[in-house]
Order: C-alpha cells, then structure tokens, then sequence
C-alpha cells in the first residue's frame, strides 16, 4: 500500500510540475514578445527559459522572438540532455544550465541583446565590471532595500566557445553569491528571477539602468 501511495504522490507532484511548467512557459512566452516589441532581441537573438525541478524549456535556435509561442520551446534537463530527435536549443542554453545549477532559487533567466546592455558592457569589459549606485529603481532588485544599495553587475569577455563560458559564468555565480544579472561584453545580459514576473522586472530596472548611467557618463552629468 505504501509504495502505491508514494507512487500516487510521485504522480500527483510530476502533475502539479507539468501544469505550472505550462503556465511558466505561456508567462515567459509574453515575456519574450515584449522584449522584441522593446528591441531588446533583434534579429532572432536572445534567449528565454523557465525551470521547473529538474525540467527546462528554453528556446529554440534562431526563431523571431516577436512570435514565440509554446511550440518554438525545447525540453532539456539539468545536464542539457534533450529528446531524442528533437530540434536543437539555442547555443547558449550551457549558460542557462550553469545558472540554474548554482541558483537553485531561480525559475526564469531572460537573456536579451539590448542597445544599452552591448553598449555598457563594452565600456567597462577591461574593468570586468559596471557599478550601479544611488538610483531609486534598483529597489526593483529582489532583496534590494535602499536606493544606497551598490549593484556591481560583473562582465564576462564574450566568446563563441559557450562551454567555456558557462564554466567562467559558474565561476562567478559561486564568487558572486548576491548577483542579479552577468552582462556578456558587446553581447548582452542575463538576469533571473524566483518567476517569469520577477526576471522581467529586474530586465526592466537594469535596462534603465544601464541607460541612464551611460547617459551620465556620456553626457558629462553628475
Ligand atoms: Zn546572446
């Protein structure tokens, strides 16, 4: 009896699993959409995924983000294993997978290449970072409280070797315990968050982040 018991309850949780992956994945799909009507993806780019247990959807290589939908969402696991015979999921998904891993808390990872985020990120690549400091939106933050917080978002050199730099990403999660987003040099960001809801939130505050400092630096204010 117990063993059937448990195996009713090994159901019921994949069940309860299936359905909020489903959910998660309608939510990161209007997500993605919005960030296309933002140009914040174009011309195919970027990256979406949302992670339920051991299970990801991330999306598929080379698809118009302005139209994504459920269909154009790959399943793999935690190791990148897919389907046998399915289509294949966008390069950068080892990225997806090493943040997942060392961020167990997280359920979404939006990865965009934006303006502002290609442009900031090659400024301070030498640096290895960009600092964000006295704004009132970085309270958008999960965990932020105080516009005085100081959100140093690292910089990784970008590359096209993806296995190198999901071990340089690991890294830097393990360094880095507080970190919000890694920005990709002239490339663009990832950020993550506990929901679909909450990783677009913190997208939208370092967005205007990232365009308001540049605009300080550049246009010589204080
Ligand atoms: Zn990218």
């Amino acid at each position: 009896m117990l063993e059937q018991g448990s195996r009713l309850v090994d159901f019921l949780s994949m069940d309860s699993e299936t359905d909020s992956l489903e959910l998660a994945s309608k939510a990161l799909c209007a997500t993605a959409r919005l960030c296309h009507e933002r140009g914040w993806v174009p011309a195919t780019s970027g990256n979406f995924s949302v992670r339920e247990g051991g299970r990801v959807l991330v999306t598929a290589s080379g698809l118009d983000k302005g139209a994504l939908t459920a269909d154009g969402l790959l399943e793999v696991d935690l190791e990148g294993r897919g389907a046998a015979g399915a289509a294949k999921p966008s390069a950068e998904v080892g990225l997806h997978l090493a943040i997942y891993r060392k961020r167990p808390e997280a359920r979404a990872i939006l990865h965009v290449h934006s303006v502002w985020s290609t442009l900031i990120s090659g400024r301070f690549a030498a640096t290895g970072y960009v600092t964000l400091e006295g704004y009132e939106i970085e309270k958008a933050l999960s965990g932020v409280t105080t516009h005085k917080h100081e959100e140093r978002v690292q910089i990784l050199p970008n590359s096209q070797d993806y296995g190198v730099l999901a071990g340089q990403m690991t890294e830097l999660l393990v360094r880095s315990p507080r970190l919000h987003a890694v920005l990709l040099s002239r490339h663009g960001v990832y950020t993550w968050g506990s929901s679909v809801a909450e990783a677009q939130r913190h997208l939208e505050a370092l967005e205007f982040l990232f365009e308001v400092e540049w605009r300080r630096l550049t246009g010589g204010q204080p």
